[in-house]
């Protein structure tokens, strides 16, 4: 039997996208082999590549101006690539209000000076800071976000108006929310959150920003070289791109990001809605902040914190186990969670209040 995953990722993933990819498994597009059988160069692949790319741009709305690119490494690698693409200065701006951020703040410290403009570690990162009262570095090469914090539950609604060209990690939130690419100078995101398997990352990246990497930046770490090789300097992640296609043609078929995104508004809501109005069930994220994608929770105590998530998973509600930095209840509800599963989860939440309160 199917289960409800709510696993902040790898996640859960559209059933009949799932369903597609198993009935394309063994001959993929009249080729008589797998999708991971066939040369990255074979022009049934090269097809795909440039599926995906052009689904990205049609779903996002990407400025022609801006590369797309589709890289390994996951998103963590980006927090190095990052600074040696960018940082001709020496100097960037860094927003801490996770555990990621902070991550990819420490890993712009090897490069050079990252100026930590913000830490919301002072409340347990429950909150975004006030972005126009932040203190820019005028000579800064660019300004970092984590744009949806996953294991904390918070997202921007206003993202920073700063002088320095604007990069956000948006690995659990890209395609569940319009964005106006044009505000970002680099946008990049771990695919395992909201889009396909483990195993690639999505750059967008505003082309005249990517002419110069560092010196030391290794090749493959080079935006501009992946640019010019259409994403195929070396063999990429053939099947998580593959995926990625799968899951953003079913998205573009069912109405495309505004349409997910009213979807994805009305899930939280409902959810929030049900927490905020029990006495046993808690959100501590300053409401304006919440993550309509990652909703943390907690019940009176880490004991009944341990039973809810064992007998959740036994009512087939799975991977509802808060990250280790925070305990109690994560739901991640990425854009592939039905309504029915949120349904059932506050089904299941109010049995549980009922019996245990
Ligand atoms: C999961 C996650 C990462 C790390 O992604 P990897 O692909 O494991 O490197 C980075 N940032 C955010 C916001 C994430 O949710």
């Amino acid at each position: 039997m199917r289960v409800f995953n709510f696993a902040a990722g790898p996640s859960t993933l559209p059933e009949n996208v799932l369903k597609q990819a198993q009935a394309e498994l063994l001959d993929f597009a009249g080729t008589g082999m797998s999708v991971t059988e066939i040369s990255h160069r074979d022009k049934a692949f090269d097809a795909v590549v440039k599926e995906a790319e052009a689904l990205v741009r049609k779903l996002l709305k990407v400025p022609d101006d801006y590369a797309v690119l589709f890289v390994q490494g996951g998103a963590s690698q980006q927090f190095a690539a990052i600074p040696l693409n960018l940082m001709h200065n020496g100097k960037a701006d860094y927003i801490v209000t996770g555990n990621f951020a902070k991550k990819a703040w420490q890993e712009g410290q090897i490069y050079g000076e990252a100026v930590k403009l913000a830490d919301t570690s002072d409340k347990t990162y429950t909150y975004i800071p006030d972005v126009k009262a932040l203190n820019y570095s005028d000579d800064a090469d660019y300004c970092h976000i984590t744009s949806n914090n996953t294991i904390f539950g918070t997202r921007y609604i206003e993202f920073p108006d700063c002088k320095a060209p604007l990069v956000a990690d948006m690995s659990s939130e890209i395609f569940s929310r319009e964005i106006d690419v044009s505000k970002f100078g680099v946008i990049y995101a771990g695919a395992q959150k909201n889009l396909a398997p483990a195993g690639v990352t999505i750059v967008i990246a505003k082309r005249d920003l990517i002419q110069n990497p560092l010196k030391i930046c290794p090749t493959l770490l080079k935006w501009k070289v992946q640019d010019e090789n259409g994403s195929l300097y070396n063999t990429p992640p053939c099947f998580a791109i593959y995926m990625a296609k799968l899951v953003l043609e079913n998205l573009d078929k069912n109405g495309g990001v505004k349409a997910i995104n009213e979807i994805n508004e009305y899930k939280a809501g409902l959810l929030y809605d049900y927490i905020d109005n029990s006495t046993f069930y808690t959100n501590s994220v300053v409401k304006q902040f919440r993550s309509i994608m990652n909703v943390p929770f907690v019940t009176p105590n880490a004991e009944l914190d341990a039973k809810f998530v064992a007998e959740a998973k036994k009512a087939g509600l799975v991977s509802l186990k808060g990250h280790r930095l925070v305990g109690g209840m994560r739901a991640s509800i990425y854009n592939a969670m039905p309504v029915e599963g949120v349904k059932a989860l506050i089904e299941f939440m109010k049995k549980f209040e009922m019996e245990n309160k």
